[in-house]
């Protein structure tokens, strides 16, 4: 067979040759170590937990060792591409703090070793495949669907492996002729790659997440470009990473079992292997076992979902740190305040069996990121997260700025910050009652009277002075509720709850329903000195106006 021919039949209008590549995308020149990574994500619309687990890992890892870290668009299958994925992708990242020193953006490429989105390599590819078919290591196969079908049938029928391997490649050694007649009758074909690797043999390999692997040599003539020309993953993968000179491969551990081919295709080429780094699956417990997070199933899974919920993007950072390395979070208890970027970060300490996201711990961390956090971040936060999500809320954030900065300023700072809130979404039902608005009418304990809470109500607002300290606030509560036959002395009432009609908690319990409408609220003392004379004194009115 003279394969230079058939690479000139095939591939006719293929102009370029490997070397000229070499020379336009040339080897990087960046210091010793440093890695050239990438996040290659298919733009299917939907980004999840994994890519920021990958994305992070990719970034620590490019921007620690002065390297580089570009955006490949996978865009190669059509059918699964939604419209408008790229900018939801990019977008998404971003918010995450994912930064990419070169590859796609919103309006186009960024770097000088694109095109960045795979469609548009289509000739870049066709190079490798000309040049793989004039030395007899790729060949058109001409099989249509029910040949496949029918083989695939044969081999099960045979309880054998199902693929297009050994004597079942049928258009390996197909003559020129053959192969002449179908290509003038039109007939659709896949370039497939001439493997001659053998499942006898094995290697070891070593893989920077899984450790040492002992990998068998892949015998299946796996597809190279499809019959529309476009290649598959596995052969742009090999080229591509090689002309932007990857020189560390992040991704899913999807991709093992592929990964004899890949190396088999990078020797095929005359490329250099890159450092691969196979990360593990996310799993969550479903009742007593693990199971991995499932699109379908798990909202959770979405990074829409964190923002949707209004986790801070900060929080979300460092508890993904958290599942990566188990160091992390002693390193972070040592530098509490330092930037998590200046921390350690090592591929070698992931988990090689995937990590266990769990939802509570997150929730953890995010209530330490936000209790850290001044009021005037939490107010500029919060505020942002609800123009999206809750304009009515973000309308009255934004009509009072300083009212806002001051209740989220309630417990803030200090050795022991109050924890109130996760995400932002939470904020609302926290701290709704300061305006008139969201405030809920009160529903009092039926054990008590009304005669008797409006009785207190009532001497409260005699007694009311703005200008009271929490001390003398709180004596005049006091003074309220020994005058009303209920007691200050809590052990007293636990000896004999008979004795007394209640406590100084009930009665506080009266006046706090009154003006926050609800029986948990920060210090009530507090609440009112942010509320102001009027608004205080109105909602006890109209609470005993409501009670009468
Ligand atoms: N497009 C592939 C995916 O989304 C990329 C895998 C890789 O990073 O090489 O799984």
């Amino acid at each position: 067979m003279d394969y230079q021919a058939l690479a000139d039949l095939l591939f006719p209008n293929v102009t370029d040759t490997p070397e000229t590549l070499e020379e336009r995308f040339p080897l990087r020149s960046l210091p010793e170590g440093a890695v050239v990574t990438r996040m290659a994500p298919s733009p299917t619309g939907f980004v999840h937990l994994g890519n920021l687990v990958q994305g992070l890992t990719a970034e620590r890892m490019a921007h620690l060792s002065g390297g580089i870290l570009f955006l490949r668009v996978e865009d190669t299958d059509a059918k699964r591409e939604v419209p408008g994925a790229v900018e939801v992708l990019i977008d998404t990242l971003k918010h995450y703090g994912i930064h990419f020193d070169e590859g796609a953006t919103i309006d186009g490429d960024n770097g000088s070793y694109g095109p960045y989105r795979q469609r548009q390599r289509a000739a870049i590819y066709h190079v490798y495949a000309k040049k793989l078919v004039s030395e007899g290591m790729a060949y058109p196969c001409f099989c249509t669907e029910e040949e496949l079908s029918a083989m695939r049938e044969k081999q099960e029928a045979n309880k054998e492996t199902t693929g297009y391997y050994g004597k079942y490649a049928m258009w390996r050694d197909r003559s020129m002729e053959d192969i002449q007649a179908q290509l003038s009758a039109g007939a659709p074909w896949v370039l497939r790659f001439r493997s001659t690797g053998s499942i006898e043999n094995q290697f070891k390999f070593d893989d920077l997440v899984k450790g040492k692997l002992t990998i068998t040599e892949n015998d299946v003539d796996h597809v190279l470009l499809k019959s529309d020309g476009i290649p598959t993953y596995h052969f742009a993968h090999a080229v591509d990473d090689h002309l932007m000179r990857t020189t560390h491969v992040v991704r899913g551990d999807e991709w093992l079992p592929t990964l004899p081919f890949h190396i088999q295709l990078f020797k095929a080429l005359g490329f250099r292997l890159p450092k691969y780094v196979h990360i593990g699956p996310l799993m969550k417990m479903d009742g007593t076992s693990k199971r991995k997070l499932s699109k379908r199933k798990d909202p959770e899974l979405a990074l829409t979902f964190y923002k949707a919920e209004g986790f801070p993007v900060e929080a979300v950072y460092e508890y993904i740190m958290t599942l990566l390395n188990s160091n992390y979070e002693d390193w972070r208890r040592a530098n509490p305040t330092a930037d998590a970027t200046t921390f350690k970060f090592s591929p070698k300490k992931l988990n090689p069996a995937g990590n266990l996201f769990d939802y509570a711990k997150l929730t953890d961390v995010s209530k330490n990121e936000i209790a850290k956090m001044d009021a005037a971040t939490v107010y500029e936060k919060l505020t942002e997260w609800a123009k999206e999500f809750d304009p009515d809320f973000a309308s009255k954030l934004v009509a009072d700025p300083d009212f806002a900065k001051a209740i989220l300023a309630i417990g803030r700072g200090g050795k022991k910050p109050r924890k109130d809130l996760a995400t932002w979404k939470e904020a609302k039902p926290y701290m709704g009652f300061f305006y008139d608005d969201y405030l809920e009418s009160p529903v009092f304990d039926e054990k008590f009277d009304k005669a008797t809470i409006i009785d207190v109500l009532e001497r409260f607002l005699a007694s009311f002075d703005m200008a009271d300290d929490s001390a003398a606030w709180f004596d005049k509560v006091k003074a309220i509720t020994e005058a009303i036959g209920f007691t200050t002395d809590m052990k007293a009432y636990k000896a004999d709850p008979t004795a007394y009609k209640g406590t100084v908690a009930d009665v506080s319990t009266f006046i706090r329903l009154a003006v926050t409408g609800k029986t948990n609220s920060p210090d009530l003392y507090t609440v009112m000195q942010i509320l102001g004379c009027q608004r205080t004194k109105a909602r006890i009115q109209s609470t005993i106006a409501a009670l009468s």
